[in-house]
Order: C-alpha cells, then sequence, then structure tokens
C-alpha cells in the first residue's frame, strides 16, 4: 500500500514560523519528493470552532488566509489536496464513532490539551467538542488511511491518541484502520518554535508570532525588539543562548551559506554562538542578521502571495475540488468501517434473508 499524507491547520489566523518550520517546510518537501500516492491537507475549522464557537466570522475569514499561505509557501494542488474539514461531513459521523472507543480519564491524561485548557482559560467550563478535539483528530488521519502525519511535537499525543484508537478499532470489528506515524522535524529547534516573547510555543492564540505574511517594515520591527538574554546588558558581557530566541531562530533557520553573504566575519553559527557567550558581541548585530536571514526567506513567499491574492475565485476553485476529493476518499473509509460495524443494515442481503427465513419457519 502507498504512502499517504494527511495533515492540517486550524484556520485561526494566518500561518506563522512555528506552523513553517513544524510542518509546512517539510510538507513541500515531501510533496515534492514523489514517495507519497495520496496527499491531503486541511483547514481545520470544524476543530477551530471547538473554541471559537462564539466568532464563526473568524474562522470563515481565515480559511482564505491559511490557503492562501499554503499556495504561497509552495503545496501544490495539482500534488496535494487542500480541503476544509467541514466540508467532508464523513469525519464527524466517524469521530461519533470513536468516542466509544476512548474514555474520559485518557482523554484527560493528554498533555497538549491540559496546557490549551490552562492557556484558554477555561476553568472548568471546557467546551466538550474542544476536550474531545483529539478523538475527531483520529477521524480526520484515519479518513484518509493516512501513513503519515508531518507535525510540531505538541501533535505526539493526538498521534498516540489515534493509534490507540485504530488498535482498538481492528481488534473489536477487523482490520480496517491504518496506524499513523507522526512525522517531527529533525531539527530539534523546529519541533516548537518560540514565540518572540520567548515563551515556549509561537502560537496565533498567544500573540507572539512573526507571520509569513508579514511585511518587511513589520519583520524588522519584531526581530528587533525580539526576547534575548535579560542579563546581556552591555556588549562586552558575557552572553546566555539557552532560551535566547535569536538564536533559537538562528538554529531553525540560517545555514552556513547566510554567513557567508551577510555575515563574513563569522563563518558559522556555532562560531557566532561563542562569541557572544564570551562576551564582546550585542544583540543587535545577531538581530540584524537574523532578519536578513529571515527576509530572504520570507521575500519569494509574500510575493508569491500577492500573485494568489489577484485570483481568490480560483483559491476557492481549488478548495472545492481539494474537497471533493478528500470528500470520495473519507466515503470510502466510512463505507469499510460501517461495513466492520456491522450498521450497513441495507448493504446486507443476508441479514434481510437469514431474519426473513427465521420469522417465516416460525
Ligand atoms: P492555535 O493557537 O489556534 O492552536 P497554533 O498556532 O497552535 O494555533 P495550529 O493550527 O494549532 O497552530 O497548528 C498547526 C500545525 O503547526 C501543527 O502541526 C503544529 O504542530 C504546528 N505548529 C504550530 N505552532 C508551532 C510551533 N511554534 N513550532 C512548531 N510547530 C508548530
Ligand atoms: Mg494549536
Amino acid at each position: 500500500m502507498g504512502k499517504v499524507i494527511l495533515t492540517g491547520d486550524r484556520p485561526t489566523g494566518k500561518l506563522h514560523l512555528g506552523h513553517y518550520v513544524g510542518s509546512l517546510r517539510q510538507r513541500v518537501e515531501l510533496q515534492n519528493s514523489g514517495l507519497f500516492e495520496k496527499i491531503f491537507i486541511m483547514i481545520a475549522d470544524a476543530q477551530a470552532l471547538t473554541d471559537n464557537a462564539d466568532n464563526p466570522e473568524k474562522v470563515r475569514q481565515n480559511i482564505i488566509e491559511v490557503a492562501l499561505d499554503y499556495l504561497s509557501c509552495g503545496i501544490d494542488p495539482t500534488k496535494s489536496n487542500i480541503f476544509i474539514q467541514s466540508m467532508v461531513p464523513e469525519l464527524t459521523e466517524l469521530a461519533f464513532y470513536y468516542m466509544n472507543l476512548v474514555t474520559v480519564a485518557r482523554l484527560e491524561r493528554n498533555p497538549t490539551v491540559k496546557s490549551e485548557i490552562v492557556m484558554r482559560e477555561f476553568g472548568k467550563s471546557i467546551p466538550v467538542g474542544f476536550y474531545t478535539y483529539p478523538i475527531s483528530q483520529a477521524s480526520d488521519i484515519t479518513a484518509f488511511r493516512a501513513t503519515t502525519v508531518p507535525a510540531g511535537d505538541d501533535q505526539e499525543p493526538m498521534v498516540e491518541q489515534t493509534r490507540e484508537i485504530v488498535h482498538k478499532f481492528n481488534s473489536i470489528y477487523g482490520p480496517v484502520l491504518v496506524e499513523p506515524e507522526i512525522l517531527l522535524p529533525t531539527n530539534s529547534a523546529c519541533k516548537r518554535l518560540p514565540g518572540t516573547d520567548g515563551k515556549a510555543k509561537m502560537s496565533k492564540s498567544l500573540g507572539n508570532c512573526i507571520y509569513l505574511s508579514d511585511s518587511s517594515a513589520d519583520l524588522r520591527k519584531k526581530v528587533m525588539s525580539m526576547y534575548t538574554d535579560p542579563n546581556h546588558i552591555r556588549i562586552e558581557d558575557p552572553g546566555c543562548i539557552e532560551g535566547n530566541c535569536v538564536f533559537t531562530y538562528l538554529d531553525a533557520f540560517s545555514c552556513c551559506e547566510h554567513f557567508a553573504e551577510f555575515l563574513p566575519e563569522y563563518s558559522s553559527l556555532d562560531e557566532l554562538k561563542a562569541h557572544y557567550q564570551r562576551g564582546g558581541l550585542g544583540d543587535v548585530k545577531v538581530k540584524k542578521f537574523l532578519y536578513a536571514v529571515l527576509e530572504q526567506m520570507l521575500e519569494p513567499i509574500r510575493q508569491r502571495r500577492k500573485e494568489y491574492e489577484q485570483d481568490i475565485e480560483g483559491v476557492y476553485e481549488i478548495l472545492k475540488k481539494g474537497c471533493d476529493v478528500a470528500r470520495a476518499e473519507a466515503a470510502e473509509t466510512l463505507n469499510l468501517v460501517r461495513r466492520a460495524m456491522k450498521i450497513n443494515y441495507f448493504e446486507d442481503s443476508e441479514l434481510i434473508r437469514q431474519q426473513s427465513e427465521m420469522y417465516r419457519a416460525k
């Protein structure tokens, strides 16, 4: 069986550098590797509504933003199907069946959901839909019989939950579902890119993001005010690179060629780090270098975005086609699931024949 990718993002804002290094960059590489038979990229509007139920307009407006970001980063609609979650109602039905295979105690143990509940200050008022979104995510992954989920490390508990559901389903109903694997970035700075404020994760909900579509001027402003080492006050002071997000970003984005081009007095990031640690290197110089690296990466993405922005109807066409392909695929899986769960009554002529014979013989 060929390999299949399912991955996606919530339309709660434009995509940022965390999405890029955590998943998007890898998706484009995998798409162009030719190693995957099918690729599904989902704009998870139904999941976004689980904590934005009172703000449907936000979700609606951000679908096009996420689609534009995908296309401008190099997602190619002739190779990857971009679709909108709620346009594939089969996913909701699958999630409903999976709910019987997961306990409340198991949901309570999910560390990503736990920290998101704290971040959103839900207290005891957690919407049931939000609480159970790992189950809905399992249905998104399994509906496409995905083997591979490229994502950041906050998604590990979701893929683990999916694997458990697959095991349980297959052991009760027969071998129908495919067990997925998460594909994490190999560079550890990319598994969870911190925010510009130094907080553990760059996240739309925390407002600490550099967006892929930020202008050069915004990018410069954000980089120049990034969190560094609060004790590195004078240039000659020794600086700390742990938890200093300018260096974490350089870990994620820079390579030797960048030094040759923008900072030739250093040959590598290790050399730059060593100088910072022993003192004598100011934050501004490092930040200017980071700005140059990011600007070079983001400029072509911005340019491509501008082109797609001139053809919004065309982008909706791409989404519509993606939804049609996704729906057909999910419907196929759902047929297999219904058959395995013995809820395909009208299809089962044997059931009807046996029962009519039994009653006739009475
Ligand atoms: P929200 O705040 O609405 O949850 P988000 O910024 O966390 O938004 P998601 O849409 O939840 O973004 O995440 C989509 C994908 O991007 C996931 O695969 C996730 O692992 C990855 N991702 C998001 N933020 C980061 C980050 N800071 N570092 C690495 N990967 C990330
Ligand atoms: Mg998130």
